[in-house]
């Protein structure tokens, strides 16, 4: 992958330097790097797969099948890239996980029609401490260079939260789920007609966040195509 170019292109001798005036590490492994060292950068291949939750969530099952993809397991050097870039603000690291997304939403497309993706959104209190808008910085990525393959995607915002949600991290799966029903609503269905609707989210564990978003679009009459994702949790292997 193309990561692997920002590394091999500095001299080791920069690296240290580096490393020594503004404390560049690699976002995989903490050693001296910009960005991401060449063997991080290795382990990053993208492999799309299907990942279904267990148990899934009866509504990706029905009226039809929904099917989630994602390009990595949620752990090693993915892992620790995804908490650089969310919790750090590493915003470098946006290109290397918009080709994980991008490869995923490759994956998902139906053949025959333009797609739209449809993020999760950030709630408000997320946007402030973090300063960027998590999945949607990561989706504008990813449809740009899933368009640079020929492919015709878009990016929309149909979906806000409807009400507080607590932090998923550390709640059980039925916590997730009740923490999550009912927590987003439709805002415009602005730029969806005609596109077939890929809801996109960063990491999947229970599954209760996409079910929540694909609740939503489906009693709009918006049922989407398939679920992107970057990374799914260990379970769902
Ligand atoms: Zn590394």
């Amino acid at each position: 992958m193309r990561a692997t170019g920002q590394s091999e292109t500095v001299l080791p001798f920069s690296v240290a330097a580096a490393d020594l005036i503004i404390g560049a590490s690699c976002a995989g492994c903490g050693r001296p790097a910009i960005t991401l060292c060449a063997s991080c950068a290795g382990m990053l291949t993208p492999q799309p797969r299907v990942a279904w939750p267990r148990p899934t969530p009866q509504i990706l099952c029905q009226p039809s099948l929904i099917e989630p993809i994602a390009s990595g397991i949620h752990e090693g050097p993915l892992r620790a890239v995804l908490a650089q870039f969310k919790e750090e603000g590493q915003f470098g690291l946006v290109r290397v996980l918009g080709h994980f997304l991008a490869s995923s939403v490759c994956f998902a497309a139906p053949a025959d029609r333009p797609v739209v993706l449809v993020p999760i959104p950030s709630t408000r209190v997320t946007r402030m401490r973090r300063g960027q808008d998590t999945i949607g910085d990561l989706s504008r990525a990813a449809a740009k260079a899933v368009r640079s393959i020929g492919i015709d995607c878009t990016v929309g915002s149909p979906l806000i939260h409807a009400r507080r949600v607590a932090d998923q991290s550390g709640l059980s799966a039925h916590d997730r789920s009740l923490n999550m029903s009912g927590a987003l609503r439709m805002r415009s269905v602005a730029g969806l007609g005609g596109r077939s609707i890929i809801v996109v989210d960063d990491i999947l564990t229970t599954g209760a966040t996409v079910a929540e978003a694909v609740r939503v679009l489906t009693e709009s009459g918006l049922r989407p195509a398939s679920i992107a994702v970057i990374a799914a949790t260990a379970r769902h292997r």
